[in-house]
């Protein structure tokens, strides 16, 4: 890896910011093009080495209420990862594809709003994505070109009664934690992923590494990006701060992977208010509901998250309600040995999709220099599922003899969504379905700041797909003119 302790005084044909999903993918697939472009990758954390991490037992993402201001923190919490790779380092790793229908909300549902680009046009690199990230998964809700490389890890005792019950509404969770065949350690269902002691889960540094090897790539880290150079509407570079002393580098086109959170917050600093920027930022609510089945022994699944409930992921024009997902857990942290039958005990976390708001925003805090999130509530169609927790449980988990004894709802879900959206409307979105800045030329933003809507699916996969989709259309463009 080409690491630079300096600050180049070179121009870089293009610069990355933030070395997470979207930027390790994006690049990726740019070289795997056959690009001979000069890269520089620009990562603010440091690279600290997954055994390093595991011996000093290092979890990246519980100092995130450092790097921003929180104006509501009673209500809602922003979490993520600064250093190299990103969130990838502190995820569990489920992978759902998103549905045709989350493309189209607006158009089959008349509520929220449509992406500018549908399942079919995706569908190609999402297939990449599980292939580099060696997913392990089989029947889905989605039509795939591709099979997942690996085998779905074993479903546990639960999960196969509610897979007879729903056959065609309950799969196994698709995961980026391996099972066996795969270059990865085979995953041992102990719970601890967010810092993998035997690192099955997919990483970047695991998965992408080569990418950072290759000749025309340079990285540079513990270097904060702190707003772009724009000329007469064009990107010309960044402006940089490390270890206290400011700096600028120039790039003929430069890339923002820096999350939901820092992109428009950049791209606030950077005096590219739109009246969208910023405003609608937004993720999945959260809920973490335990329950305790009577004479039935669980867990015994292959991994933390085994069975995928997908009903609540059809959507329904009359009510208009959110769509949500359960999905089934095995965490033995969470056994109870004070319960009459510990290991009746099922864990189910739901996910309900969220639309934008525009009072929840991220604006620019000059005097701390950092983000500032405003959050009141989250949309209307998510607060009414909400409010049918128990029935949509009810529906779930009928002919079981149950009953619950903790619904806790999260303060994040780790998946800052919404707040620089793609859209084919300049006045409504501030990118195109590429990532393409709409109003300065060689600017990309990418990750899921760009999601129109939140669906009830885990992002990242997604995140990927789509910064390999605009690598493309980059490659295409930067082959047919060259640069300006
Ligand atoms: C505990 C946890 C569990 C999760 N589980 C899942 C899961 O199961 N499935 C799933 O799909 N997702 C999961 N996620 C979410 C996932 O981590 C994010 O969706 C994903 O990391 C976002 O990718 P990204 O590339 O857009 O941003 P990130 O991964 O956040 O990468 C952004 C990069 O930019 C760098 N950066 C930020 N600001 C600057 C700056 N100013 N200058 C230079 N560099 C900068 C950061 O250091 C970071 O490396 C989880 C997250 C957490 C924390
Ligand atoms: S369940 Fe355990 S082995 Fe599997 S990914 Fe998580 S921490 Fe790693």
């Amino acid at each position: 890896v080409k690491i630079l302790d300096e600050i180049p005084q070179k121009e870089f044909d293009i610069i990355i910011v933030g070395s997470g999903f979207a930027g390790s993918f994006f690049l990726d697939k740019l070289l795997k093009l056959g690009s001979n472009l000069e890269i520089l990758v620009v990562e603010r954390g440091s690279y600290i080495k997954h055994w390093d991490r595991v011996k000093n037992r290092t979890i990246t993402y519980e100092n995130s209420s450092d790097y921003y201001v929180n104006r509501n923190p009673k209500i809602k919490e922003w979490g993520f990862t600064l250093g190299f790779g990103g969130g990838s380092n502190c995820w569990t790793g489920n992978t759902p594809r998103l549905l045709p229908d989350d493309f189209k909300v607006k158009s089959l549902y008349d509520f929220g709003v449509d992406w500018p680009l549908e399942y079919e046009e995706l569908e190609p690199y999402y297939s990449e994505v599980e292939s580099i990230m060696e997913i392990a998964g089989s029947q889905t809700p989605y039509t795939m070109s591709r099979a997942y490389p690996l085998m779905p890890h074993r479903m546990s005792p639960v999960d196969l009664i509610l897979k007879e019950r729903h056959p065609e509404d309950f799969f196994a969770l698709p995961s980026a934690r391996a099972t066996s065949g795969g270059s990865r350690a085979m995953c041992c269902s102990n719970g601890r992923c967010s810092l993998c002691p035997i690192d099955a889960k997919f990483t970047i540094e695991n998965g992408c590494r080569y990418a950072y090897k290759h000749f025309n790539v340079s990285i540079i880290f513990d270097t904060e990006v702190r707003s772009l150079q724009i000329e007469n509407d064009c990107v010309k570079g960044i402006n940089v701060t490390r270890s206290g002393r400011d700096a600028k580098i120039k790039g003929k086109w430069v890339v923002m992977a820096a999350n939901g959170l820092f992109n428009p917050y950049l791209l606030l600093q950077s005096n590219l208010e739109d009246g969208i920027v910023g405003r609608g930022i937004t993720e999945q609510t959260g809920y973490i509901i335990d329950i305790q089945l009577k004479d039935i022994y669980n867990f015994q699944g292959g991994s933390i998250g085994t069975g995928w409930y997908t009903k609540g992921l059809k959507r329904n024009k009359a009510t208009k309600d959110a769509a949500f997902m359960f999905h089934t857990e095995n965490i033995t942290e969470s056994l109870n040995f004070n319960m009459d039958n510990p290991l009746g005990h099922l864990r189910v976390v739901m996910s309900i999709e969220d639309f934008r708001v525009d009072t929840n925003r991220v604006v620019v805090n000059a005097k701390e220099g950092k983000p500032e999130v405003y959050f009141k509530e989250a949309s209307i169609h998510t607060q009414q599922t909400e409010l049918k927790i128990k029935q949509h449980l009810s529906e779930f988990l009928e002919g079981f003899s149950y009953h619950i004894m903790n619904i806790e709802k999260r303060k994040t879900e780790w998946h800052i969504q919404c707040s620089t959206p793609m859209g084919k409307d300049p006045d409504t979105s501030v990118t195109d379905k590429y990532g393409f800045h709409h109003r300065v030329k060689h600017l990309i933003v990418l990750g899921s700041g760009n999601f129109p809507t939140a669906p009830p699916s885990n992002p990242s996969l997604t995140i990927s797909a789509l910064a390999r989709f605009s690598a493309e259309q980059f490659f295409k463009i930067e082959k047919g003119d060259g640069f300006k």
